[in-house]
Parts: C-alpha cells; sequence; structure tokens
C-alpha cells in the first residue's frame, strides 16, 4: 500500500516514520525547497516521548532533548517561585517516559534523518499541495511539480494547510488579542540563578513568560505572551527588536529583563484560535496534526497532539489495510475528542495565566497557591500524560480530563 503524506513537519514526519516501520511505502511531498531551523523551543510531554522512544529515536535525540528536573510557578514582579510538577525522575516514575524540550529545528532534523535512512528518497523537497482527488482504486496528490499517485493521502500541511481548504470549509479563525514573543538567551549570557535546568511560568496581569532550555542545555527559550492587538501576523520568521520586547514586559522581574536583553533574535506571533475541523477524513483522504486540530500553546502540546496522531493512524491502516477509508475514519474516532478536549484546555488556561488578581501583591499569592494547588495540577495535567498513543486502537482506554482545563 501506497500513502502519500503532504507536509514534512512534525506529524507528517512521525506519520511516515510509523508507517514505513510497518511496512507500508511512503513518499512525503514537502513544500519547501530547503529546510532551515526555523522557530525555537517546543515542549514534548510524555505522551509524546512516548511514541518517540517507541519509534528508536532515543539516541538520536540525546544530544539534542533537555530533561528539565521540574517546573516551577514565578510571580511576575517579585519572582517568587512555587513547585508547579517534578519533571525529571518523577515524570518517568509517574508516566512510564520523559518530560523533553527541544528546538523544534532539532526535532525535526533527527525525524527527517531518521526518514531518510529507513526510506531513502521518501521525502520529496519542492512539491506544494494544491489538491487531492480519488477514485475508489486510489488517491492523487496534485503539487506544484506534478502528481503523485496513492492508495491513500494524508494533510498533514501545517496550520495553513492548502489541503484543508480544498477539502473542507475552513474552521473559524479568532484573532485571540495575544502576542508572544519567541526566542533564545545563550546561558552562558544569563545570572547563575537562571541557569539551572527548570522550566518556568511567569505569571502575571495580562502577560505570561514561560522558559525552558533547549539545545542541550546551552541555551534558554524564552515565549513572552502579551496582550496586544497591534501584531496580527501568525508567522515563525517574523522578527521585533529587544526593546519593543522589553516594554511589553516593563515593570517584571529583573530575571526577565536579563532574558530578553540576551536573546539571540526576538521573533513575534500573532496567537489565532481555530475551531477543530468537525471532518478529518473523505474517502482515501485524511488530515493530521495543526491542519485540523491546530491549538493555543497553553498546555504546550501542539507538536505532541501531532506526533500521537501520526503513530495513531499508522496503527489503523495496518489493522486494515484492504478498507483504508474505514481505517481513516476510525483514525479520526479515535482523534477527535482527544484533540478538542487540548484545544479546550489550551484556552481555559489563557484567564489563568493573565489573571487580573495577579497585579495585586495580597491576592496574587492566593491566587497562585490556589490555582496552582497539587491536586489541581494533577487534575489539569494527569490526563494529558498519561494518555498511551500505543494502545490507542486496541482498547477503550481514553485519558480524558477532569476539569476543562
Ligand atoms: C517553520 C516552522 C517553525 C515552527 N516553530 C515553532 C516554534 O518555535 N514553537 C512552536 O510551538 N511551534 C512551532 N511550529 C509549529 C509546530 O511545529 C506545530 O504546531 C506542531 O508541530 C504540529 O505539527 P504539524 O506537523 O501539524 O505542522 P508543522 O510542523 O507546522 O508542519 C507542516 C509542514 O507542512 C508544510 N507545508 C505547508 N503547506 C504545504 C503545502 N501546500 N504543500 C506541502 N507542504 C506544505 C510546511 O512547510 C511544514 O513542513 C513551527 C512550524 C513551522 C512550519
Amino acid at each position: 500500500m501506497r500513502i502519500v503524506i503532504s507536509g514534512a513537519g512534525i506529524g507528517g514526519l512521525t506519520a511516515a516514520l510509523a508507517l514505513i516501520r510497518k511496512g507500508f511505502e511512503v513518499t512525503i511531498c514537502e513544500r519547501t525547497e530547503a529546510f532551515a531551523p526555523i522557530g525555537a523551543g517546543i515542549q514534548i510531554g510524555p505522551n509524546a516521548s512516548r511514541v518517540l522512544l517507541a519509534l528508536g529515536l532515543e539516541q538520536a535525540l540525546a544530544s539534542v532533548v533537555c530533561e528539565a528536573t521540574g517546573k516551577e510557578v514565578r510571580l511576575w514582579n517579585t519572582g517568587e517561585t512555587w513547585p508547579l510538577f517534578d519533571l525529571g525522575a518523577d515524570c518517568r516514575e509517574r508516566f512510564s517516559a520523559p518530560y523533553w524540550t527541544v528546538h523544534r529545528g532539532d526535532l525535526h532534523q533527527v525525524l527527517v534523518d531518521a526518514v531518510e535512512a529507513l526510506s531513502p528518497g521518501a521525502l520529496q523537497l519542492g512539491h506544494a499541495a494544491k489538491d487531492v482527488s480519488q477514485s475508489s482504486a486510489g488517491a492523487i496528490l496534485h503539487t506544484s511539480s506534478g502528481n503523485v499517485v496513492g492508495d491513500v493521502v494524508i494533510a498533514a500541511d501545517g496550520v495553513h494547510s492548502s489541503l484543508r481548504s480544498a477539502l473542507f470549509q475552513s474552521p473559524k479563525a479568532r484573532f485571540t488579542g495575544l502576542m508572544a514573543w519567541r526566542g533564545l538567551a545563550p546561558m552562558e549570557a544569563l545570572p547563575d540563578a537562571l541557569r539551572h535546568p527548570v522550566g518556568a511560568n511567569w505569571v502575571g496581569p495580562g502577560a505570561h513568560i514561560i522558559t525552558y532550555p533547549v539545545r542541550d542545555g546551552t541555551r534558554l527559550n524564552f515565549v513572552g505572551v502579551v496582550e496586544n492587538d497591534n501584531w496580527t501576523s501568525e508567522s515563525w520568521s517574523e522578527s521585533g527588536t529587544h526593546e519593543e520586547c522589553a516594554a511589553d514586559f516593563m515593570g517584571w522581574h529583573p530575571h526577565v529583563q536579563q532574558i530578553i536583553h540576551a536573546l539571540e533574535t526576538p521573533f513575534r506571533w500573532a496567537l489565532v484560535e481555530r475551531e477543530p475541523l468537525q471532518t478529518w477524513s473523505q474517502g482515501r483522504v485524511a488530515m493530521l496534526g495543526d491542519a485540523c486540530h491546530a491549538t493555543l500553546p497553553f498546555l504546550a502540546q501542539g507538536a505532541g497532539m501531532a506526533i500521537e496522531d501520526g503513530w495513531i493512524l499508522a496503527d489503523c491502516l495496518a489493522e486494515s489495510p484492504l478498507h483504508p477509508e474505514t481505517a481513516l475514519q476510525r483514525y479520526a474516532s479515535l482523534r477527535q475528542p482527544r484533540t478538542a478536549a487540548v484545544i479546550a484546555g489550551s484556552s481555559a488556561n489563557t484567564g489563568r495565566f493573565h489573571n487580573p488578581d495577579l497585579a495585586h501583591p495580597e491576592r496574587a499569592r492566593a491566587y497562585i497557591q490556589a490555582q496552582w494547588e497539587p491536586d489541581k495540577v494533577r487534575q489539569r495535567y494527569d490526563w494529558l500524560f498519561d494518555y498511551d498513543a500505543l494502545s490507542a486502537t486496541q482498547g477503550p482506554k481514553t485519558a480524558q480530563p477532569q476539569t476543562n482545563g
């Protein structure tokens, strides 16, 4: 059976690897002519790392991922710190898989290398998908460089998916009024107090910041989200200045200012909310990753959901290779409740991270202690990390949130 995948991002490459390992013939058509290490850090919770481990990538990832020892919440102006959860040994023990932080470009390169090693020539660059057509016997991906014929076509072409527009009505997109600054700061440029392997969620009125180590601990990844109606470009590569970024966090703790001034390049990116697509498959064509369930980044699960999709899609096709249409419907029915819950949980975190109470010294402490109380944190995160994509096709175990976010 030949599977054609449009889009060699995190989800498309994971699906390709899982499919090739199950004996499918795979062609991946990617729009880009040459990959560049654009982007910054992403987080890979144990729900996604267990898939990457099952794909045999542990050794290749070892030199690029960071395994932070913990995550903490910090108050924007005083820097007061509360533990959020343990990430190192405790995470491995509770969820049988690590919590990794990694530069997207590094993870992407590991996936590209693994696909090329297993199936040389499977990855075709400079093939921008335009449309898809199908019959009862097969499906054809129409690209800028010609047609590619397969038994099944998978649309993994990201948040601005061309195939989604060709097949379905695009979901409603709503600009959230939030903008994210992103960038990397060399660890050696930071004060000692910031050079430890932990992630931090700084929370404040109308803004929050996430930091964590990447690139084998040599860089600190910074994402600073602010309420800002003036920046609406949803791009990974538009930069701003250090002064503009620092101005958005005026009055925040000196550690925040030190990180901002150490950033190599501050990039900015408008945050857009989309409803998940209601229908993910049409005959022999199915959607995967951001193309069908883009999420706000406030549960750090965008890449994780695409990775889970890739594994489960391969499992479903391997179960019913003679009935690909049924396999694709089953894949969608397994994945839709999970990804919808992640989207809802991420949206719910916006209000939690930016609560106005955080502006008032007395109310801020009480608010943080109530919201990040250990039982509540477990309710908000354990269902995410506990989900086992590796066994999702085998039984009814579908970890669901106990609260909406
Ligand atoms: C360059 C880049 C940088 C990113 N940086 C970050 C970051 O710093 N932090 C973060 O949280 N998330 C980042 N993301 C998004 C993150 O990778 C995704 O949210 C997540 O991994 C879901 O993966 P996906 O496979 O669905 O989409 P993506 O990983 O976005 O992959 C989609 C792929 O499809 C390709 N594509 C698009 N249109 C077409 C077409 N018409 N035909 C063929 N191929 C097409 C794209 O070039 C890309 O390779 C970035 C995405 C990209 C493309």
